[in-house]
């Protein structure tokens, strides 16, 4: 039988990602773009995971998008919820995932995964910024240092400095004057990874957890906020192989289904 290849978009707020995949399984092809939904980020991504395939866009038999801006791609076949795609990607890859974080550039998901993997619950912060990928942005900008280099710097702490102000405003009004202050760097950067924990963990415990819980987006790359996670839900988390592209896997798993079954 001939392969069969499909495409999932997830075009965040942040970041445009896309991933090929092979017969429902195997990624052949991804593209992680740091320009999200509204910029050249998607259509960049959309190429860049097609050539990392090696396959021409001639062969692809479906493409599904989600993600903030996905009713606006229009090389879309398909869309579907980000909740749908997160869900079905990590229930793909991890079948005994119970419970979903799923925390991007400008919200933070908490999720219950069926049997079947489909989406049984969820809870959502898309309100404030605190508790997101913005957070970490706004005080890597601040701090002068890339969003990536965040968890390095934590993972030099030898200390914590607590950041009080739960508002992202007020927060890093705060991460100025200590820095104005001389304040130990890594330890200030372990109480912003602490102060995003926090606020995800009050939306997983409002949800309630059912292990094991795994986690996916952008903010699952930064080991610092993973670590204060776990120490505030006194449980382990197993972050996604694949991350932030989750969501892409989703899609393109979704997209594979359809073809299988003929719709
Ligand atoms: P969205 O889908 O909303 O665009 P993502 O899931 O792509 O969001 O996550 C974006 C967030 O991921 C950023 O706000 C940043 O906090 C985090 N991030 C991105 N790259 C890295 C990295 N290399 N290491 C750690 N964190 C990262």
């Amino acid at each position: 039988m001939a392969d069969i290849y499909t495409l999932g978009m997830d075009l965040g707020s942040t970041t445009s990602k896309g991933v090929v995949l092979k017969n429902g399984k195997k990624v052949i092809g991804s593209a992680i773009i740091e320009a999200g939904a509204g910029t050249t980020g998607p259509q960049r991504a959309f190429e860049a995971c097609i050539a990392e395939a090696g396959i021409d866009r001639s062969q692809i038999a479906n493409i599904t998008a989600t993600g903030y801006g996905r009713n606006s791609f229009d090389p879309a076949d398909l869309v579907i919820s980000e909740l749908s795609a997160h869900a079905l990607g990590v229930h793909t890859m991890y079948p005994e995932a119970r419970t979903l974080l799923d925390i991007g550039g400008q919200d933070a998901k908490v999720m219950t995964i069926g049997k079947n993997g489909r989406l049984d619950n969820f809870l959502m912060n898309d309100k404030c910024a605190a508790g997101t990928g913005r957070f970490l942005e706004v005080m890597a900008k601040v701090l002068e240092v890339n969003v990536g280099e965040l968890k390095d710097l934590d993972a030099k702490a030898e200390e914590t400095v607590s950041i009080s102000s739960t508002c992202t405003v007020f927060a890093e009004s705060e991460v100025i004057s200590q820095l104005a202050k001389g304040v130990n760097i890594p330890g200030l950067v372990r109480g912003i990874c602490a102060s995003v924990a926090a606020k995800a963990a009050s939306l997983v415990k409002r949800l309630g957890v059912e292990e094991p819980l795994y986690m996916t987006g952008g903010v699952a790359r930064n080991t610092g906020v993973v670590r204060a996670l776990e120490k505030e839900l006194g449980i382990k988390i197993t972050v996604s192989e694949i991350q932030q592209l989750n969501g892409a896997f989703g899609a393109a798993v979704y997209g594979y289904g359809r073809v299988a079954n003929g719709r």
